[in-house]
C-alpha cells in the first residue's frame, strides 16, 4: 500500500516536471517551422497576404502564419521599429 502511494505520488511528480519543462520550451520557442504540410484552412501570409503553401512559419506567441522565414523577419522588423517610434513618442512626454 505504502508502496503504491510512493509510486503515484512520482508519477504525479513526474508528470509535473514534464508540464513544468513543456511550458518553458514554449516560452522560449519563438516559431515553428512546417515542411511539407497543407493546412486545412486556407491562409493568408500576416506580411504579404500570400496564400500559404506546404512551407510556412508559424509564429508561436500570436499563431500567425508567415509564408517564409523573409516575412517572419521583415514582420519582427517592423514591431521592433513600431516600439522605438512607441518608446520615442512616449519618452518626448516626459
Ligand atoms: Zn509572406
Amino acid at each position: 500500500m505504502a508502496a503504491s502511494t510512493s509510486g503515484r505520488h512520482l508519477t504525479t511528480v513526474a508528470a509535473s516536471i514534464t508540464r513544468q519543462s513543456l511550458r518553458i520550451r514554449r516560452r522560449l520557442m519563438r516559431f515553428i517551422l512546417v515542411n511539407g504540410r497543407t493546412r486545412r484552412q486556407r491562409s493568408f501570409c500576416a506580411m504579404c497576404d500570400q496564400p500559404i503553401g506546404e512551407n510556412y512559419l508559424r509564429e508561436v506567441g500570436t499563431r500567425l502564419f508567415y509564408c517564409d522565414a523573409d516575412c517572419f523577419t521583415e514582420h519582427c522588423e517592423s514591431a521592433i521599429q513600431l516600439l522605438e517610434s512607441h518608446a520615442r513618442a512616449v519618452a518626448n512626454l516626459t
